[in-house]
This record gives C-alpha cells, sequence and structure tokens, in this order.
C-alpha cells in the first residue's frame, strides 16, 4: 500500500496575516502544516498500519509520501509531516509556480503523483478537506478529475477491504456511505481522526531527514498550465475586514430590558 498525502504550507492562524497585491503575506518562518492535513496524514498511516496488522504489508512495505507545492518555505510543512511518521516528503517549487491557482495547483501536484507512480503504483491519494488560507476545499476534487481517479470527498470515516475504499460523510442531516476501488482520491474532514503527537524519535530524526525538491520540469509539466501564467482566476482586491465594533455587555438586575430598548434607540435600530 502506497499513499500519498497532499501537505500544504499556510501562515499560522494564530499568527496576524496581512495581503498583498491581493495575495495572502507568506512570511518566512511564519508558516505551517496546514492543520487540516494533519487528519489526511493521520488517515494515511492508519491505513497503512491497518494493512500491516492485518499481515498484508511484508517489512519494509507500505510508504507515506507527503507532497507540497511551495517556495524553500515549504519544507517546515513536510518536517511537521515527518514528525508525524510520514516516510518521504517531496516539495515542487520553482518561481514560476507562484501565482498558481486552484487549477495550476492541482495539476503540478497531479504531475508529483504521476511521476510517483511511475517509480511505484501510488494507491490511495490523501488530501485535507481545505487549506487554512485559500479555503477553496476543491483541489481534492481538481486533483481527482486531473488523475482521471474515482474521488471520495469529505470523508468522516474511512475503510479498506478488499481493494475498496469505503467512506461514510455527513451532509447536513444526512450520512451518506460510498465507496471506490482503488487507486482513488480521498478527502477527510477534521472529525475524521484524532491526529498523533509525535514521538521524541521521530522529532530527532525530522531534522536530518532529506527533502527531495522537484521542478516542473522534473515532473514534464509546461509551467505555464500554472502559476500566475496559467491562472484562471485572478484575485481583484483582499483587505482585512473591519474590526468589529466593541461589544456592549448587560448585567442583568432586572433592568435587562430597559437598557436593551435603550441601546436600540440609541442605535437607531427601532
Ligand atoms: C490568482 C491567484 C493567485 C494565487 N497566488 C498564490 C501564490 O502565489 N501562492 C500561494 O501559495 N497561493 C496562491 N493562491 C492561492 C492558491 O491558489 C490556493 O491556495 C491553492 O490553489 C489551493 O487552494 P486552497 O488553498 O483553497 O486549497 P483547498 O482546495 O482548500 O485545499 C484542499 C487540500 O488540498 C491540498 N492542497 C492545496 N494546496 C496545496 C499545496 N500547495 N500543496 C500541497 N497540498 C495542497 C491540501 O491537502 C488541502 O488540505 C492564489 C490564488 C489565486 C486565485
Amino acid at each position: 500500500m502506497r499513499i500519498v498525502v497532499t501537505a500544504k504550507y499556510v501562515p499560522d492562524i494564530n499568527t496576524e496575516r496581512g495581503f498583498s497585491e491581493g495575495r495572502v503575506v507568506r512570511t518566512a518562518g511564519e508558516g505551517t502544516l496546514n492543520e487540516l492535513d494533519e487528519n489526511a496524514i493521520e488517515a494515511a498511516l492508519r491505513l497503512v498500519e491497518a494493512e500491516r496488522e492485518a499481515g498484508r504489508l511484508g517489512p519494509g512495505e507500505g510508504e507515506v509520501v507527503a507532497v507540497t507545492m511551495a517556495g524553500p518555505d515549504g519544507d517546515v510543512a513536510l518536517r511537521k509531516a515527518f514528525q508525524l511518521g510520514v516516510d518521504r516528503g517531496i516539495r515542487v517549487s520553482d518561481d514560476a509556480l507562484a501565482g498558481s491557482d486552484y487549477f495550476g495547483t492541482a495539476a503540478v501536484l497531479a504531475a508529483a503523483v504521476r511521476k510517483l507512480g511511475e517509480q511505484a503504483p501510488v494507491d490511495l491519494v490523501v488530501t485535507g478537506m481545505a487549506a487554512l488560507d485559500g479555503l477553496g476545499s476543491v483541489v481534492p476534487t481538481l486533483l481527482g478529475a486531473e488523475l482521471g481517479l474515482p474521488t471520495l470527498n469529505l470523508a468522516k470515516k474511512v475503510e479498506l477491504a478488499d481493494g475498496a475504499l469505503t467512506i461514510t460523510r455527513e451532509i447536513d442531516d444526512v450520512t451518506e456511505s460510498l465507496t471506490a476501488s482503488l487507486p482513488a482520491v480521498l478527502s477527510v474532514t477534521d472529525g475524521a481522526n484524532q491526529p498523533r503527537f509525535p514521538g521524541f524519535k521521530l522529532i530527532m530524526a525530522a531534522r536530518s531527514k532529506e527533502i527531495e525538491v522537484w521542478s516542473p520540469a522534473d515532473l514534464g509539466l509546461d509551467p505555464a498550465v500554472a502559476g500566475t501564467a496559467g491562472a484562471r482566476t485572478e484575485t481583484l482586491s483582499a483587505a482585512p475586514r473591519p474590526a468589529r465594533p466593541e461589544v456592549e455587555l448587560v448585567t442583568d438586575k432586572g433592568e435587562g430590558g430597559v437598557a436593551l430598548a435603550d441601546f436600540l434607540i440609541r442605535n437607531d435600530l427601532v
């Protein structure tokens, strides 16, 4: 069983984020692995571990490979992936890829999966449900379309049996069960699992683990399909929302109704 996990480098949501020319400013050293991709990594690791426990994988068999499309800072995301137990990390990088939109991102990630597939068969591609900076939630579907693979999205439960992947997902008040044969693309929600804490040994090993860097040329990819040149969308503007007005708290000691009426009158709300 060989699984590719997509791991995006995103600005830390706990830090203040800025925009420049319609793009998120990705300041060096302030980014991290997209938190929702930790669920994807956990799902992949569990599937491989389950195959090992069932005796369907021999010693040394089974691999989880993390792929990111990012600048050199993206190594931060891959090192975190190593800490969690990922075996191999690949960063697809090139100045020409800057400005990639959803289609460009999916084209590049798909090309990386295809290249990995030339080395040894890829059974499954697992992604998070969204990147916490872009929040498009479309890359998994576009990736499945690029690869021509069945795509199961927003899984809350994942099961693998007899070469078929079955997921359960919850949409409004409906619980759906979907199945597809492998190879396939899968996106998991943050409810799919609880990502593990990195162990000390893996933290130490992650520091010196090799990160492979691939260029569009290594992937046989025309850089014009991605980057600003290939973008089919354009951000017209991006600006922080104005700060919320201060909240007025009233401690109700019996006169709350009067205070509420007073607030509504003062703010011309009646
Ligand atoms: C005109 C334009 C220019 C842009 N320029 C840039 C830019 O210069 N730099 C930039 O970083 N973003 C840029 N973006 C944003 C970029 O297009 C999106 O971040 C990217 O397409 C992924 O979309 P998303 O973040 O909404 O991912 P989603 O669809 O929300 O992501 C779902 C899952 O896909 C996987 N995934 C998504 N992106 C990556 C990735 N890069 N590597 C690995 N896995 C991934 C993750 O597993 C993630 O959980 C630009 C967007 C537009 C519209």
